[in-house]
């Protein structure tokens, strides 16, 4: 594995959250740390800048935290993806299978022009439903989704897998 950024001891794993058997990765002590957030942020804005993108979309709710400056530093939009019930204007969505019952994701129908390039991202790469689903749902409003970025992916879970052959880039591997 390659070598780990300095703030990969700011990532507190927190056992059994929010159940039994999950290895919970805590990013609040790397948000705290205001050095740790903005080495981070930095990572994806010098990966970005050059690629002339239309917007970030952020996937509710770590990556709007993540989303945001980086929106903000490119001077593009932050466009929100977000759980059933939350956005208020026309939102078309997409339904994706858990381990148990389902999850449903939401993106306001004129949220982005046919087109559009954008940059996906979230915190945590896991099984990768939860992006796969993401990009489900921007391949609906036909915008172009250049690369999937996160800031942790749990390897042995194997979501790379599922969002392959597309781009995919992450600043931590477990
Ligand atoms: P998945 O759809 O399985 O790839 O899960 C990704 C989503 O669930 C992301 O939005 C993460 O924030 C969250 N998530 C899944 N597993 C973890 C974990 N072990 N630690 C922190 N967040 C997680």
């Amino acid at each position: 594995m390659s070598e780990q950024p300095a703030w990969a001891n700011l990532i507190r794993n927190v056992p059994d959250f929010p159940e039994p058997g999950v290895q919970f990765k805590d990013i609040t002590p790397l948000l705290a740390n205001g050095a740790a957030f903005h080495a981070v942020i930095d990572e994806f804005i010098a990966r970005y800048a050059d690629l002339q993108i239309d917007a970030i979309v952020g996937i509710e709710s770590r990556g709007f935290i993540f989303g945001a400056p980086v929106a903000h530093e490119l001077g593009v939009g932050l466009v929100p993806i977000r759980k059933p019930g939350k956005l208020p204007a026309d939102t078309i969505g997409i339904e994706y299978q858990l381990e148990y019952g389902t999850n449903r994701l939401e993106i306001h129908r004129d949220a982005l022009q046919p087109g559009a390039r954008v940059v996906l991202l979230d915190d945590v790469l896991a099984t990768g439903g939860t992006m796969l689903a993401a990009r489900s749902l921007l391949h609906k409003l036909n915008v172009e989704v250049l690369e999937h970025a996160f800031v942790i992916e749990l390897a042995f879970l194997k979501g790379r897998e599922r969002l392959q052959p597309d781009p995919i880039f992450t600043l931590l591997t477990y």
